[in-house]
């Protein structure tokens, strides 16, 4: 810019929309010159865009441009948990365990592997303060690290502070140089500071960490971020080190499969029941209850939630047999379906035994809830869309989507399993067969369609299905092959 240039081209990675992360955007000149072009990639949420969510800031009230005046064309990219190219540099995203959805981006090119991840708690409390196994999600957490020459994460809190800082959402420095040490990070930059924190402190900081690394003989790096720096990274590691959540494209559109995303509750406290049950209808998603096993299965197996919340609480309540028994199903569904367990403290080994794919561990705050429920449902939908997307990609770009969704079936029936029911059109077309032939189906239809219990709502929605039963014959929906333009 103060060369003079014209037609700058440029991408920004925007790890969440807090405003310590995206304040600077309206004071970003290079925006408001025509002619430059610009790509802003940011978690796709449930609701809200991320050009929403960043022009929000930017309303009459906190600024005088909009962000629609910005001179330069914005391209806004919502992405999901998975991969994409910008140029050479192969992206990858992952989230993090933050209270608000959060991802960290590793980036490789040249043999070089380059990981951002702030904003990032641990999961486990006990791995905060440095001590502990690095199990279950933290386990992912430093898969995604792994090998990166270059790591730039949070470390606002040191292990002795954390104690009054548990679910503020940030790392400690303790944690960052253990889970670096594990990955085998090269170099580590610890970012984020602490506000209250000084330069000198910081320095302080940085001596006796690189005391207790020298002891150990560490060869790890460990540096604190400075506005300003510049850092070359030249390869260290053999290729092919890189670990991603899976190969699937992160701009890939899910809303297919998020359309008629549901939660499952196995939750014995009302109080917290009703919090939980708040927190998911906020996002848009149907809450279903099951007070015993039964009703879970059968919930389960018609309603296939993108998750389960369950609740630990021995020797009170046993989630773990809960757990074992919903795995213990059988239906392949089951083995990709999320259990998060709410619990007072983790219990990694028996519960990655029993099958638990998540903790949330008490105290938490709606906004914890929230953005773990957010990931999952998304990591679902993402994974209902992965069994949909045929391999040859660039076909598939150009075909409708029912076409993708017939070859998805004709793949199921192949395999021998029965097929998935479908979100979407598909889904829509069993339901009605449904009302045609089954009164308790019947039933169960009114109960999962008026989940919030809402008076209007209801009614309205009975109104419409008692009509729908009673008119409209069974409609044949199959879609010969020949049909479909191949
Ligand atoms: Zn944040
Ligand atoms: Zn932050």
């Amino acid at each position: 810019m103060s060369a003079g240039a014209r037609g700058l081209r440029g991408h920004i990675l925007i790890s969440h929309t807090h405003w310590d992360h995206i304040q600077g955007i309206p004071f970003f000149a290079p925006l408001f010159v025509p002619g430059n072009e610009w790509d802003i990639y940011g978690p796709k949420g449930l609701g809200q865009s991320l050009r929403e969510a960043l022009a929000g800031q930017m309303q009459y009230t906190y600024f005088p441009v909009t962000l629609d005046q910005c001179g330069a064309k914005i391209r806004y990219h919502d992405l999901v948990e998975g991969t994409f190219d910008i140029d050479d540099i192969k992206v990858s995203t992952h989230y993090l365990n933050h209270p608000a959805l959060t991802f960290g981006y590793r980036l490789e090119a040249d043999g070089v592997a380059v990981v951002y991840a702030s904003d990032h708690e641990p999961h486990s409390r006990m791995l905060a303060t440095g001590h502990g196994e690095i199990t279950g999600q933290d386990l992912r957490h430093a898969e995604f690290v792994n090998r990166a020459d270059l790591l730039i994460h949070d470390a606002q809190f040191t292990a002795e502070e954390y104690p009054a800082k548990i679910g503020w959402g940030h790392s400690t420095v303790e944690y960052v140089v253990k889970l670096s040490k594990y990955a085998e990070v090269k170099r580590v930059a610890l970012t984020h500071h602490d506000p209250l924190r000084d330069d000198d402190a910081i320095d302080r900081l940085l001596a006796s960490i690189r005391a207790r690394l020298r002891e150990n003989a560490s060869s790890l790096d460990v540096f604190a971020a400075v506005e300003g720096q510049v850092v070359e990274v030249a390869p260290s590691h053999e290729k092919g080190s890189a670990c991603r959540a899976g190969e699937f494209q992160a701009q890939t559109p899910i809303e297919p499969a998020l359309a008629e995303s549901s939660v499952l509750l196995g939750i014995v406290d009302t109080k917290m029941a009703a919090a939980l049950s708040e927190v998911i209808r906020a996002e848009g998603i149907h809450v279903e209850f099951f007070s015993d096993l039964d009703e879970a299965r059968k919930l389960i197996a018609k309603d296939r939630p993108s998750l389960a919340i369950l609740e630990h609480d021995p020797p009170r309540i046993d989630g773990m047999e809960t757990c074992r028994a919903i795995r213990q199903q059988d239906n392949d569904y089951e083995h990709q379906l999320p259990v998060v367990m709410v619990a007072s403290q983790e219990d990694q080994a028996p519960g990655a035994a029993a099958g638990v794919t998540d903790w949330l561990i008490k105290p938490f705050t709606g906004a914890y809830a929230r953005t773990k429920i957010r990931a999952w449902v998304l990591r679902t939908a993402c994974q209902w869309m992965r069994g949909l997307i045929p391999e040859d990609e660039e076909r598939r770009l150009a075909r409708p989507p029912v076409h993708v969704q017939q070859r998805r079936r004709a793949g199921a029936r192949a395999r021998g399993s029965r097929p998935m029911p479908q979100k979407g059109t598909e889904k829509r077309r069993s339901l009605e067969n449904v009302i045609s032939t089954d009164k308790s189906a019947l039933l169960w239809m009114y109960c999962r369609e008026i989940a919030p219990f809402e008076t209007p709502t209801f009614s309205k929605k009975v109104g419409e299905l008692i009509a729908r039963a009673t008119s409209t014959p069974p409609q044949k929906r199959e879609i010969s092959a020949s049909k479909l333009g191949h």
